[in-house]
């Protein structure tokens, strides 16, 4: 298995082995299918495993694609919201997702504008982003619920991927009223995580790796 069978513009494939990425890693070869087909996913995985690169991957291919079908006009968007249960890692997922955006817009493919939606950061800049139309939000909780009470995204097309558990995802899921994908990451499986899953996602494939 490579990343190349995976159907990837050759700006990723050429930003991955930029990163010494070559070979994908066991999660990714389970995972990446899987969330590039549109299925809801919950992913067990620790960190450092490849995880990152499974939602970030198939979120870049979807906003690509549905950019070409329909762009994002000012004020509208995201096409998918990740959030992160801290903000380190929201800086970091934020990151990863750079890395493979300037390759693909110098290749030719449609402008992809990510947002870190982070609490510490001056809320207005965060705004400009949005009224420009805003493809990926990268998130933690705090800083998403102000937005999203403030009704300045929409979120009926998007696709979300949640890396954390905590109650405040319950409140973000209210805002999702027929979300289109639904990816779910944790270390470990309890119970509860098991319950809120059933509830919240449609016939999801499960990647334990
Ligand atoms: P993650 O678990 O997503 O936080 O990834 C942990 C680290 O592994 C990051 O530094 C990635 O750049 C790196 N990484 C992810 N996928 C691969 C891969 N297929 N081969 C080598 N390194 C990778």
């Amino acid at each position: 298995r490579s990343f190349g069978d995976l159907r990837l513009p050759e700006p990723i494939l050429r930003a991955l082995r930029g990163k010494g990425i070559e070979k994908p890693t066991p999660i990714q070869v389970q995972g990446l299918p899987v969330a590039l087909s549109g299925r809801d996913m919950i992913g067990i995985a620790f960190t450092g495993s490849g995880k990152t690169l499974v939602f970030v991957l198939p979120l870049i291919m979807a906003a690509l694609q549905e950019e070409i079908l329909m762009p994002i006009v000012p004020g509208e968007g995201p096409f998918g919201l990740i959030v992160c249960p801290s903000r380190e890692l929201a800086r970091q997922t934020h990151e990863v997702i750079e890395l493979f955006l300037a390759p693909l817009m110098e290749a030719g493919y449609p402008e992809i504008r990510p947002l870190l939606c982070i609490g510490g950061v001056d809320m207005r800049t965060q705004m400009e982003v949005v009224k420009k139309g805003v493809h990926i939000v990268v998130a933690t909780p705090g800083r998403l619920k102000d937005l999203l009470s403030k009704k300045k995204m929409n979120l009926d097309n998007c696709r979300l991927v949640d890396l954390g558990f905590e109650d405040d995802i319950r409140e973000v899921f209210d805002h999702f009223k027929a979300q289109r994908q639904t990816l779910l990451f944790s270390a470990t499986m309890p119970e509860k995580i098991q319950n809120f899953a059933k509830s919240a996602l449609v016939k999801p494939i499960i990647v334990n790796v």
